[in-house]
């Protein structure tokens, strides 16, 4: 199933995102996580992040293949611009293709951890525009990319990296997914400056729930998202109560997602980190 013709149904596409585990025992494990969250609320879609480099790039690949030939449920695979030639990307979504993979999520990707900035690979690609009019001219593919209600740390301004979102569109993304964000008012926001500056293809919400304070706190610093002072405070008042902290990020993002399906949004992409409890908390209350 094209990830681009799921949208527009007139019913919220709920997708959830995972990484690769690194060893053959944790791939089975999330396989079992991901069967057990199919039975409790039937995903519409599934993706799967790609890592800088090494063994778990494979891993991808090899995991949406499972989740489509053994659970039977549409997969997307990421792909980035990292450390990887033009010939080397032909040749990676080439082997997608070729295990029945339609869906491909194009980012430009994170520098390595060694690297301050974004080196573009000898012969590789700068941005994700630049991978996603590779594709397009490619490969008959649903496309999608990313994008920054917040803006992306990088990007000089908001009117810039609104720019190169669009470029993103006219090279072929179909969709846009947002990167994680607590404040729905930054959703709507974005999407009315969006569709001002022409964008027309669904924008869909990145929800993180919040299940510890330190590893939020982390992501947040990494991606430039703000996690809104009110919110830090409850999760802080938790302390050392770890259920306190779930049950507080659980009741957040459930209110952030009734705001955001009412505002419009065509579905809810949840950054699950592997784990599916939080997650069918909020489905089971969504729903
Ligand atoms: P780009 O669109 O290339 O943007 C990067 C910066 O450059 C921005 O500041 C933008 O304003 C600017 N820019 C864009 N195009 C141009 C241009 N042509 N010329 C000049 N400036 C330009 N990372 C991974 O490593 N693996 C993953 O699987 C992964 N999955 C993700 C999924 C989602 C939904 C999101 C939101 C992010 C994901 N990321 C992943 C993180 C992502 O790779 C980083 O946010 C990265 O820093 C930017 O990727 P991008 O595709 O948005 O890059």
């Amino acid at each position: 199933m094209r990830i681009v013709d799921l949208y527009g149904q007139g019913r919220p596409i709920f997708s959830f995102e995972f990484f690769p585990p690194k060893t053959d025992a944790g791939e089975n494990k999330l396989m079992e996580t991901m069967a057990d969250l199919k039975s409790a609320v039937e995903p519409d879609f599934v993706s799967v992040t790609y890592g800088a480099g090494g063994s778990t790039r494979d891993r991808t690949h090899g995991v949406v293949t499972r989740i489509q030939d053994e659970l039977g449920i549409t997969g997307m695979a990421h792909q980035t611009c990292v450390g990887a030639s033009r010939a080397d990307v032909l040749d990676n979504v080439k082997r997608l293709v070729a295990s029945g993979i339609e869906n491909v999520l194009a980012l430009r990707g994170d520098p390595p951890e060694a690297q301050e900035t974004f080196e573009p690979p000898a012969d590789g690609f700068s941005h994700a525009n630049e991978l996603l009019a590779f594709l397009s001219a490619e490969f008959d593919l649903s496309l999608g990319a990313a994008c920054y209600p917040e803006v992306h740390p990088e990007a000089p301004s908001a009117k810039e990296d609104l720019d190169w979102t669009c470029a993103k569109v006219k090279s072929g993304a179909g969709f846009l997914t947002t990167q994680l964000f607590f404040d729905p008012d930054l959703y709507v926001r974005f999407v009315s400056r969006a569709r001002k500056a022409g964008i027309a293809v669904p924008i869909v919400p990145g929800i993180m729930p919040i299940t510890n304070l330190g590893q939020i706190e982390r992501f947040t610093k990494m991606c430039g998202a703000e996690l809104p002072e009110p919110l830090r405070e409850r999760l802080q008042r938790c302390g050392d109560d770890d259920a306190a902290v779930m049950a507080t990020g659980i009741e957040h993002a459930i209110t952030q997602c009734r705001q955001l399906l009412e505002a419009g949004a065509p579905g809810l992409h949840f950054y699950t980190l592997n784990k599916s409890h939080a997650t069918r908390s909020i489905l089971a209350a969504l729903r």
